[in-house]
């Protein structure tokens, strides 16, 4: 391997001047303000919520989070967020029930900080980059961008089909004049389209499923996927399986998580 795709210094320029940008708001009385939306009782998703908890309150950005025991006490309570004007961006505690997840279309698009609606994600399929993008998707390119890995004209495969991942780094990619293939469960022979592929991004949530005779040499592997395999985290790609035959890999943990953080607070910063 020639270069490790290390998320940390991707998520440093990124953050270099929130505290800047939050100050100047805060002299014009403008407050960011996150809410995030969820259902009680979901303890994996309950631990990101707080990590991010613990990110605004290091920046200085007001939080709050409601948990629902109930469809109709959530319904209640984004009624009462979505009317509270001190309120900037909102976020929803996934997985929910669709019927749910699908009231963010009723936020204003940059009150949506994970673009996940359908205002933003159409923009993105649209080509429109200035918008509230979701930030894994996005946190993949930064992380391409930082290191300088040009994408003109090279084949990228993305394996997972997700609505935060998946598909919203197809755009992502085409604006970059990559040429995209895009796998799932569903895909046959996904080694043979794998091994011709110049950059992978894998996120699928397969512990260690990218391994060494499924990649062409030196190609770049990108991992999004998160496991935890005898309480350690690791991602989707093989990592001591992959290194010496890979051009670049990001670590995991200390890749793609770490910029998609920076990132959220971004657009919480951008959504006032
Ligand atoms: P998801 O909604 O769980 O969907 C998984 C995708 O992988 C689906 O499209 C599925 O195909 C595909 N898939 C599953 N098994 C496969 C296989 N054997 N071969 C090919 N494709 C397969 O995905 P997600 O929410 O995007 O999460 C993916 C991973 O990323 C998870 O590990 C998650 O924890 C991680 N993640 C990380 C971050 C971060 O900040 N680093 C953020 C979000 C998610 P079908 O569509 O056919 O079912």
């Amino acid at each position: 391997m020639e270069l490790l795709l290390e998320g940390k210094p991707v998520a440093e320029n990124i953050k270099k001047n929130f505290q800047e940008r939050i100050e100047k708001l805060k002299q014009e009385n403008k407050i960011p303000y996150l809410a995030v939306l969820g259902l009680a009782g979901d303890e994996a998703s309950l631990t990101y919520v707080k990590r991010i908890e613990k990110n605004c309150d290091k920046y200085g950005i007001k939080f709050l989070l409601k948990l629902a025991s109930s469809e109709e006490e959530f319904v209640k309570n984004f009624n009462e967020i979505k009317e509270n004007k001190e309120i900037t961006g909102i976020m929803f505690q996934e997985p929910l029930p669709k019927k749910l997840s699908n009231l963010i279309n009723e936020i204003p698009p940059e009150k949506d900080v994970e673009g996940v609606s359908i205002n933003n994600m159409g923009k993105l399929f649209l080509g429109d980059t200035n918008i509230n993008i979701p930030c894994t998707s996005k946190a993949v390119i930064e992380t391409l961008d930082y290191y300088n890995i040009d994408l003109t004209g090279k084949n990228v495969v993305i394996v997972g089909r997700s609505n935060i991942v998946g598909k919203p780094l197809i755009p992502q990619f085409l604006n970059k004049n990559a040429t995209v293939t895009v796998c799932h469960s569903k895909t046959k022979n996904i080694n043979e389209i794998l091994r011709n592929a110049d950059i992978v991004v894998m996120a699928i949530g397969k512990a260690k499923f990218l391994k060494n005779n499924m990649i062409k040499e030196n190609a770049i592997l990108i991992d999004v996927g998160i496991n935890f395999e005898d309480g350690k985290m690791v991602g989707d790609i093989d990592f001591e399986n992959l290194k010496e035959k890979a051009y670049a890999i990001t670590p995991v943990p200390g890749g793609i998580g770490v910029v998609t953080n920076s990132l959220l607070i971004d657009n919480i910063i951008k959504s006032v």
